[in-house]
């Protein structure tokens, strides 16, 4: 088993899962897009649906043909649109998709009256409307919302599941963002109403994320989509501040995932001896070096170092030099403890440990980027 690992701590994410359902009574779907943010999609849809959940959520066929090919039955939403030629498979691994526009929809039907186990199950398949309230980027415009509705009511083929949106700032503490995502809201509202104006029922409405789910509680309807604090992550420094630093503790959430690497190898430089590709780090007086296994092909930023530490032991060493392919470098000094063998922890759930966030601040972007980054050669390992 190779030695630069991503351990899953299923535990933790169990009690994610539990600090979510403190939050709200609305169902939960639990968002395993991206390989589970990283995690591993399959293990981490089993564990979800052992904790209850009530669905699952992917953004490509791929992603939820994965699911099912693994033998999850749980109902799997489609976040994304996809290729026409695509349309025969949402139907063949039983994806409920986001509906935006007549032409998808009539594709499906298309797709549906061909489908021989579709017309044998003789119930209708099932769709989710997608409203655009103000991301601006899929979903029918409001003003189609009642036209949409009522003709997917009326479809010999299609079931209205569902109607739904996105929020585009719920992660903010600014005023006008929350004057933004209430209006969100408004608009979310009053088309549930038009579509309900028409006597066709809207089925589960739902639109809250992560942002949604801790902020606005208003907001939760009938469902809420939960990604990233499943995963044991506020979504943005400001509602982590707000949530869970000061006094009142609100929400406790626990890293799942716990990225090492080994030290495989110590060597002993003199001053005046550089380190890596473009030997941007000279050693300024005698040190030690230990290489770990571990680079930007398997997601550790280039761009992370300098600035990056990872702990070893009791302690922090600096990542020195350029972070290659690979490998990357730390500077252990003369007189550590540091071992072969022993090993460095990138990031992971410790009370004192690094935390993805800390590792997405360094190269300027966000905690999503770097769990969904962690590259496919990381063996996921499952920590029960
Ligand atoms: C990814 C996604 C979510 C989950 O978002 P988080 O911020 O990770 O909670 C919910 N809904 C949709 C449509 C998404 O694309």
């Amino acid at each position: 088993m190779r030695g630069t690992q991503a351990r899953i701590h299923l535990s933790n994410f169990e009690h994610n899962i539990f600090q979510i359902k403190q939050h709200t009574l609305a169902k939960l779907c639990i968002s395993v897009k991206a390989n589970a943010y990283g995690h591993g999609a399959v293990h981490i849809a089993q564990k979800a649906v052992a904790c209850g959940v009530d669905c699952l959520a992917v953004a490509s066929v791929q992603e939820g043909a994965q699911l099912r090919q693994a033998g999850i039955t749980a109902p799997i939403l489609l976040f994304g649109l996809t290729l026409p030629d695509e349309i025969p498979d949402i139907v063949q691994w039983n994806l409920q998709p986001f509906v935006c526009d007549m032409e998808f929809i009539e594709l499906l039907e298309k797709a549906l009256e061909k489908n021989s186990d579709f017309k044998k199950a003789g119930v209708k398949y099932p769709v989710h409307l997608k409203i655009d309230t103000g991301m601006g980027r899929i979903g029918c415009a409001e003003r189609d919302v009642s036209a949409l509705a009522l003709y997917i009511s009326k479809s010999p083929y299609l079931h209205l599941q569902g109607v739904c949106t996105h929020f585009a700032v719920s992660d903010s503490l600014e005023s006008r963002d929350i004057a933004y995502t209430n209006n969100q809201i408004h608009t979310f509202t009053k088309s549930i109403d038009a579509i309900k104006k028409q006597a066709v029922e809207p089925g589960i409405r739902h639109c809250s994320a992560s942002g949604g789910i801790l902020m606005y509680p208003h907001a939760h309807f009938d469902m809420v989509r939960a990604g990233i604090i499943a995963y044991g992550y506020f979504p943005s420094k400001a509602l982590k501040t707000a949530l869970s630093e000061g006094r009142e503790k609100l929400v406790k959430l626990k890293p799942v995932m716990e990225l090492t690497a080994p030290v495989v190898s110590i060597k002993t430089l003199k001053a005046g001896q550089s380190v890596s590709y473009g030997r941007t780090w000279t050693a300024q007086k005698d040190t030690r070096i230990a290489t770990l296994p571990i680079g930007y092909g398997d997601g550790l930023p280039r761009n992370a170092a300098p600035g990056l530490h990872v702990g070893i032991g009791d302690s922090s060493y600096p990542v020195v030099g350029r972070i290659c392919m690979d490998q990357c470098m730390v500077d252990i000094g003369k007189n550590s403890d540091v071992q072969r063998w022993d090993e460095a922890l990138i990031f992971g759930p410790g009370a004192n440990s690094q935390t993805a966030e800390n590792i997405a601040e360094l190269v300027n972007t966000i905690h999503y980027e770097i769990l969904t980054g962690i590259s496919a050669r990381v063996p996921r390992i499952m920590v029960p």
